[in-house]
């Protein structure tokens, strides 16, 4: 199995000889999980629930177990989060206000800031871009909800934006994310042209890896939404993008 600095390294050197020979290299990214790692805008919002006034007042021992969460679980999925942080016996009307108060934060602009990048992420994209490489951010984040706030965050870590590098967003919340990326990868002019795909949910790259074969996958191995298994040894994996 190739290690992730030699998959890195390849890619960049890729890239070059590619480009070297006036083709177009496109260096496209997931956002959540992928560059980002989005716990810090999870135990944002869960510290900021905890610290809700009616909140405080009618769950007073949750309320503090909220304001103090620190060491949150590697997942999506809100329902382990609480068993992991010890919050398994609340009245229900707790879980529905916590539940409307995640949804509205996570999938808003505001918290996106809090999200900090994987080790590396910010250098690497940077430095394919430096290369000639276009950058594509291609998200399951919607633009109606989350548009403003993503593209703030692109600039508040200084990521390539404008100049061979956009972002590709869902128009509405409604569609599928996995069908949103394959068919936004699908149209991508393909004549001369080298895809390369860097993602962490299974379920995605299952798609791409059927439908869109001329595409390059890297698999992030961060965490997931659990709604398909992790791709085979054959797809290069990586847990960060630094190279040492
Ligand atoms: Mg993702």
């Amino acid at each position: 199995m190739q290690t992730q600095q030699l998959i890195l390294n390849n890619i960049l050197e890729t890239a070059k000889q590619h480009i070297a020979k006036q083709g177009t290299f496109k260096a496209v990214f997931d956002l959540d999980s992928t560059l980002f790692d989005v716990n810090p805008r999870i135990r944002k919002i869960l510290n900021d629930f905890g610290y809700d006034n009616a909140v405080q007042s009618r769950y007073p021992e949750a309320a503090r177990v909220l304001q103090n969460v620190n060491d949150l679980k590697k997942t999506y999925k809100l329902k382990d989060q609480i068993i992991h942080m010890g919050l398994p016996r609340q009245p229900e009307e707790f879980y529905f206000l916590l539940m409307e108060f995640w949804k509205k934060h996570f999938f808003g602009n505001d918290y996106l800031k809090y999200d900090e990048p994987y080790e590396g992420a910010i250098e690497f994209v940077k430095e394919i871009h430096d290369l000639g490489a276009k950058v594509i951010y291609l998200t399951g984040r919607d633009v109606v909800r989350m548009g403003t706030g993503t593209e703030a965050q692109i600039l508040q870590w200084n990521l390539p934006l404008g100049d061979r590098a956009w972002l590709g967003m869902k128009p509405s919340k409604e569609m599928d994310d996995a069908l949103f990326k394959l068919e936004y990868l699908q149209k991508l002019p393909r004549e001369g042209v080298e895809i390369w795909f860097f993602e962490n949910e299974p379920a995605n790259i299952e798609l791409v890896l059927k439908d869109a074969t001329h595409v390059k996958v890297i698999y992030f191995d961060s965490y997931h939404s659990e709604t398909a298994e992790p791709p085979g040894a054959h797809i290069p994996r990586i847990i960060s993008f630094s190279k040492k």
